[in-house]
């Protein structure tokens, strides 16, 4: 197949329409949750209005995508671009540019790590004004469910939190304090009466503890050590604990970052049970493995951490077997001189993966295209927006939806570079990776907001997104 760029062509325009379209995307191939079909789209005011395998309706603008995929937009449910306060380690700008660089429409960001940490109503409306001035994609936020905060929790519901998260472990972040089990039942009782999902990093805090102080007291604290500080039998009984209190209470959990094929088994074994919980794993679990710590350091350092080979491959077959709901990056960046050290336990945890993660995941799927990529149609936008009601609006390439998509090109295998980041530091555990996929464009509402390696200047702002939830 000839590979030609994508080439916007204005028509002459006529005065006599009684309608005519902003824009079409002729020759993709659009990819959808049910398969990739040849449709082309035609687009009025941000939405999408036609979707047919020709769409002759007198248009302003054409973009052709022929030889590409149209993949819908990528909503990451989990970024920390901790701001206000924080934005030396990232920022919404520099954060929102590079999940736009590789695909992404919309974040949700997490409560922490900005200070304050969003604990109240406003707490919400600080960084909502504040994402509404700097992001270039849609947002919405999340809110906290800490110790202290139990009685804001209608207030962030009311603001528009898309939900709460907690932390079965210690957060690294003195403002958020994790909850226990306690405290989870309470915060879950009040959150499913007010219809807010709530997140929870599953970590058991008393395992954790242990086995650090244990490693620490051997002088351990290379990467191998930090593995064995936080073995998955860390996560699964954290993961059972959320598992128990969200079945009692009949709240919405929504577990982040599942490392392990045994936490996945866990949380199918509960979706059966008619528990009402959902599963993301992040790029990272997918494409790195232990060694990668070893090799790389801090860079790699997460938690719950790297898991072996065996693992990631499982995570593999749990994916195409429709058992993670949901990817998400967990872009966790930090300025570089908090990463810069041999002693694992002293660096920041975090992988910035928000950029590159997603297309490596889709980079994967080069031979395996039409069964592939719309399994991640499915974890990375259309159960999103279900999970978090907002799927009247966003997460397909649909009829009367907002027209969020990017053009994939997959072509030849190029190595990520230091310069080809758009985040604040040029530091990301994918530099030196090969991607055998580009992505070309990406569209927020029908606006290009990035083509060709380069940010347009068309004036975009994300907008905020509240869930459709019923009041109750
Ligand atoms: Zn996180």
């Amino acid at each position: 197949m000839k590979r030609t760029g994508p080439i916007v062509r204005e028509n002459a325009k006529t005065v006599h329409e009684p309608e005519r379209l902003d824009l079409v995307v002729r020759g993709g191939r659009v990819v959808t949750p049910e398969g990739v079909l040849d449709l082309e789209i035609g687009i009025v005011r941000g939405k999408i209005v036609r979707l047919a395998p020709s769409v002759t309706d007198a248009t302003d603008l054409e973009l052709e995508a022929e030889g590409r995929y149209v993949f819908p937009g990528i909503l990451d449910a989990h970024v920390h671009f901790n701001e206000p306060g924080r934005a030396d380690w990232e920022g919404i700008a520099t954060g929102s540019a590079a999940l736009a660089a590789g695909g992404g429409t919309m974040f949700f960001d997490m409560p922490l790590n900005s200070e304050p940490p969003v604990l109240d109503a406003a707490g919400l409306r600080e960084k909502r004004a504040l994402a509404e001035e700097k992001a270039c994609t849609d947002f919405a936020l999340w809110g906290g469910l800490t110790p202290g905060n139990l009685d804001k929790l209608a207030g962030l519901r009311d603001a528009g939190a898309i939900g709460l998260k907690a932390f079965m472990c210690n957060s690294g972040i003195a403002s958020f304090p994790n909850v226990d089990a306690k405290t989870l039942r309470e915060g879950m009782k009040r959150a499913a009466k007010l219809n807010l999902p709530v997140a929870v990093h599953a970590e058991d805090e008393a395992m954790a503890a242990a086995l650090t102080e244990k490693i620490k007291a051997a002088g351990r604290t290379d990467a191998r050590a930090w593995l064995d500080s936080r073995p998955v039998a860390v996560e699964l009984e954290a993961i059972r604990t959320a598992l128990e209190i969200a079945g009692e209470t009949q709240c919405a959990l929504h577990i982040v970052h599942v490392s392990s094929p045994e936490g996945i088994a866990l949380i199918t074994e509960a979706r059966l049970q008619r528990v009402d919980v959902t599963a993301e794993t992040c790029p990272h679990y997918l494409l790195l493995n232990d060694k990668d710590v070893e090799r790389l350091g801090p860079l790699a350092k997460c938690a719950p951490p790297l898991r072996d080979e065996k693992r990631r491959k499982a995570l593999w077959a749990e994916l195409r077997a429709g058992h993670i709901q949901t990817v998400g990056s967990d872009h966790s960046p930090a300025r570089p001189e908090m990463k810069d050290s041999a002693n694992l336990f002293a660096v920041w945890g975090g992988i910035g993966g928000v950029q590159h993660g997603f297309e490596l995941l889709l980079s994967e799927c080069e031979k395996t295209a039409d069964q592939d990529l719309p399994i991640f149609a499915a974890v990375l936008a259309r159960n999103v927006a279900r999970r978090f009601q907002i799927d009247d609006r966003k997460g397909q390439i649909g009829l009367g939806r907002d027209a969020d998509f990017s053009l994939l090109d997959y072509g030849k295998a190029r190595t990520i570079k230091q310069e080809d980041l758009w985040t604040r530091h040029r530091i990301s555990a994918y530099v030196g990776e090969k991607s055998r996929v580009r992505v070309t464009h990406t569209y927020v509402r029908g606006t290009p907001i990035y083509a060709d390696g380069r940010f347009t200047n068309l004036p975009q702002k994300g907008q905020f997104l509240a869930p459709h939830r019923p009041r109750c």
